[in-house]
């Protein structure tokens, strides 16, 4: 870098600082904060750069509590061990700590004004089940395991971030939540993050969602999902002596290859998945039951509801050219249905939010770049009741997530960190040092 470029690099820093802690007028938020201090203070905050400072010497630590949380397992509806684990990390952390009733560990930083709350969240639940071999491996720079990402990266985020207030002593404006939250994955419906927003809602200024590796983007738009299950049950025999028995396998086959052709759009982008199929009892008897889970996507709700509907219909296809196949039926029906596992809503952030305008000042900070992303995270629950909220990647390199073959490299992530800590005190706001 030569010096002209380094000196416009030193000046804008100081822009961002002013536009990080003044916040755009127009914001309510920032009308408020005002009182906090003022944007000269804020901008040389010596406890705030202590805060960023106390990363770099830590990382060590940092990724070892990430390694040692994605050890143990979190499958859905199964988080209480590594709940556990995270309520001692917030404690440590000088943290007010309760697990409310979803099993949620809520870990409060008390602010200056009780009355508004920022959450800084990440999600405890992997999508591996039971058993599944967690074991962090290392090659070169690179951890590998299972859910090492996503969410070991967030996790550990968050009880970094946690600690580097605290060594700092820094007193926010508005209280701070630290969350790991239930049930993000697969069918846990986003149930954690809905009971927490529940809670707090009347307070609930900003959630700030941290989810895997990365610094590329930032994640406004809550991407609408539906996640299904097909049912098909049938009387069940042998492959032999009953064989012209309608067959439930025989159905979702039928009624799935229907469903696969249905034409879905590429804007507004539209997917479906069929992601497990399972049933029937072994290689010689006729299935009683063939189950089918299916998630769809849309960037519109009209798409989403069409291509529910395309499931549906292609099921009860599937189940007639079943009966009606050139084979003796008499012996027995076929009973179907399609269920609801989930629906996550959508929603979006407004372009001119403080929260938008924090994270974009904490970018440019950093000297990163990040696009606007669409996705399904556990921000759609806050978005899609119009509170500001994010998910974000919390630094360093990520792949394979939801694979056996995930792996994390924490190389560059304290730049993660640092843009995660400066987006949560720029909406949340540092309270004036008292005077020594
Ligand atoms: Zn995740």
């Amino acid at each position: 870098m030569n010096r002209t470029r380094a000196r416009s690099r030193a000046v804008k820093r100081v822009l961002v600082w002013v536009i990080l802690f003044a916040m755009p007028v127009r914001s309510s938020l920032a009308r408020q904060s005002t009182r906090s201090a003022s944007v000269g203070q804020l901008g040389e905050n010596a406890q705030v750069r202590a805060a960023l400072a106390w990363f770099a010497p830590n990382l060590v630590w940092i990724n070892d509590q990430q390694a040692r949380l994605t050890e143990i397992p979190a499958p859905a509806f199964q988080e209480g061990q590594r709940a556990a684990v995270l309520k001692t990390l917030f404690s440590a952390a000088g943290l007010t700590v309760q697990v409310d009733a979803t099993g949620n560990v809520i870990g409060e930083l008390r602010g200056v004004n009780e009355k508004e709350i920022v959450v800084l969240s990440a999600h405890l639940d992997t999508v591996f089940s039971a058993g599944t071999d967690v074991k962090v491996r290392h090659e070169g720079s690179r951890m590998l395991a299972p859910g090492i990402s996503d969410n070991g990266t967030g996790l550990a985020a968050l009880a970094a971030i946690a600690r580097a207030l605290q060594e700092a002593q820094i007193k926010p404006q508005r209280t701070i939540l630290f969350v790991a939250d239930v049930g993000e994955e697969g069918e846990g419906n986003l149930r954690g993050m809905r009971a927490l927003v529940d809670a707090y809602r009347s307070r609930l200024k900003a959630v700030i969602v941290l989810d895997g590796a990365g610094t590329d983007h930032v994640t406004t738009i809550a991407l609408a999902s539906r996640r299904l299950e097909v049912i098909i049950s049938g009387p069940g025999g042998h492959s032999w002596s009953d064989f012209g028995m309608p067959n439930p396998i025989n159905a979702l086959v039928r009624g799935s290859m229907r469903f696969i052709n249905t034409k879905v759009p590429g804007s507004p982008r539209t997917t479906f998945n069929l992601g497990q199929i399972d049933g029937g009892t072994s290689i010689n008897s006729i299935p009683y039951q063939a189950r089918l889970k299916v998630d769809v996507r849309s960037e519109s709700e009209s798409e989403l509801a069409r291509l529910e509907s395309a499931l549906r219909e292609s099921m009860a296809a599937g189940v007639r050219d079943e009966m009606e196949s050139p084979r003796d039926r008499s012996r027995g029906k076929l009973e179907w249905k399609v269920e609801l596992l989930g629906s996550r809503p959508g929603g979006e952030l407004a372009a001119g939010s403080p929260l938008l305008a924090a994270l974009r000042a904490s970018d440019a900070m950093v000297e990163n770049e990040s696009r606007i992303e669409r996705s399904s995270t556990d921000a759609n629950i806050p978005l899609s009741l119009g509170i500001d909220a994010i998910s974000i990647g919390a630094g360093g390199n990520g792949g394979g997530a939801h694979s056996l073959q995930e792996w994390y490299d924490p190389a560059g992530r304290e730049m993660g960190l640092k843009r995660a800590l400066l987006t949560l005190l720029g909406v949340a706001e540092v309270a004036p040092e008292r005077p020594k």
